[in-house]
């Protein structure tokens, strides 16, 4: 079988695919009015093939981009901030290392299945399926909305990281000019899973629920039973082992033991079990005989909520969101063990989409070899496009309004109509 990564195919995909006008119209925030300095301030990185790791690249335009990945063939792209001086080998020892900092940065997320392998029944490590992958749907659609609806961002690129994740880059202004604190801050608002693979109870929620969190439940109720309850989904009510770690979420013992030894002794499907659950949970909170503290009553409202944001909230890869200088892989990079381009997501479908149809390097040579056959639909050709009209012209009609509200704005000033 023929290999979906090789030299020959990056070869190819750079010299003929690769989209380095879009990409270098992006990350210079360019308008119809001309490129901006900033690209080439802009830090890119390549690791080659064999392994060499080459920091502070830039690049003055697609022409220079396209020649350096050419020449060097990178196996990886990074790309960082933008620096107070331009980015090049020669610069970083000649300026001043104080001068030499990073001034601009999109926000940017990474969210991997690694970091649900405490929950994920189907695969571990690096292996992904349509079950397991129902994780980064459920990511995508809490914080595209979360984004959006709470900080206000428009400007959202969600990405395939070409194995098990997705990456997101918010381009606002605002999100690009965020401190390191800043970005520290809304990453603390969209983290609610806490601890590790031994902690029981990973999300602590006070109730009445925060509306973020409200709305996320609102989003991620619907999915719990077919993504981590059915036998489909992640089967978490089908062993005594995943069914412990859920029930350990509930806080009350004689609750706990009841419905172990119950389900122990009878095979009732996901839903019958789930439902007793639910039920048992209830029952305590109205049985006003039994005497429970207020607090315990609180603790048992939202264990419900606490059970499936545990499983379905996204899990966020910290670090990379943090520091503006935190290097992240290029949209449209290839990921050499799967040989899967890093293509963008559409957030709104993420529903339909499916990792596993992703076009490959050597399904792209195809595509090339073969632009008629109907079975090579121009797939890539689509994603480039879907790039430029749902990310890159929107980016531009509000720099466009931007720098025309300035312009009146200096007008008015000196009353130069
Ligand atoms: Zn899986």
């Amino acid at each position: 079988m023929a290999e979906a990564f090789s030299p020959e195919l990056l070869a190819l995909y750079y010299d003929r695919l690769f989209p380095y006008d879009q990409m270098t119209n992006w990350l210079g925030y360019a308008t119809i009015t001309g490129p901006t300095e900033l690209l080439y301030r802009r830090e890119f990185s390549f690791t080659l093939e064999n392994d060499q790791y080459l920091r502070y690249k830039a690049f003055r335009d697609a022409d220079e981009f396209k020649s350096a990945m050419k020449k060097l063939q990178p196996y990886k792209i990074d790309i960082g901030a933008v620096f107070s001086v331009s980015v090049s080998p020669a610069d970083k020892g000649k300026v001043d290392a104080n001068k030499f900092i990073p001034e601009e940065r999109e926000l940017v997320f990474d969210v991997d299945l690694t970091d649900y392998d405490d929950i994920r029944t189907c695969c571990k490590e690096a292996n992904i399926c349509k079950r397991c992958w129902q994780f980064m749907t459920a990511a995508v659609k809490v914080l595209d909305t979360a984004l959006r609806e709470d900080f206000g961002f428009q400007h959202l690129l969600w990405v395939y990281s070409g194995r098990r994740g997705i990456h997101c880059w918010v381009s606002d202004y605002p999100s690009r000019m965020l401190t390191n604190e800043a970005r520290s801050a809304v990453v603390q608002y969209l983290t609610v899973v806490e601890g590790n693979e031994n902690t029981k109870r990973k999300v602590i929620l006070k109730d009445p629920l925060h509306p973020s969190l409200e709305r996320a439940y609102s989003i991620l109720e619907p999915m719990f039973y077919d993504v981590i309850l059915s036998e489909s989904g992640q089967d978490i009510l089908g062993s005594p082992d995943s069914w412990s770690k859920l029930l350990e979420m509930v806080p009350d013992e004689e609750l706990r033991s009841n419905l172990h030894n119950k389900w122990l002794n009878n095979s009732s499907p996901p839903r019958a079990k789930w439902s007793e659950l639910k039920a048992s949970v209830e029952a305590i909170i109205k049985d006003k005989k039994r005497k429970i503290n207020d607090e315990r009553r609180r603790n048992l409202r939202t264990c419900l909520a606490e059970i499936v944001l545990a499983y379905l909230y996204p899990r966020l890869d910290a670090n990379v969101s943090k520091q503006r200088n935190h290097l992240l892989k290029s949209p449209f990079a290839v990921h050499p063990k799967t040989g899967r381009v890093c293509v963008p997501i559409d957030a709104r479908k993420i529903d339909d989409f499916d990792p596993m149809q992703v076009p490959t390097l050597l399904d792209l040579e195809r595509e090339l070899n073969a632009p008629d056959d109907k079975k090579n639909a121009q797939t890539f050709a689509n994603y480039v496009k879907f790039f430029e009209s749902s990310f890159i012209q929107p980016i531009q009609r509000s720099l466009i309004k931007q720098k025309k509200t300035l312009a009146e704005a200096q007008a008015a000033v000196t009353g130069d109509w």
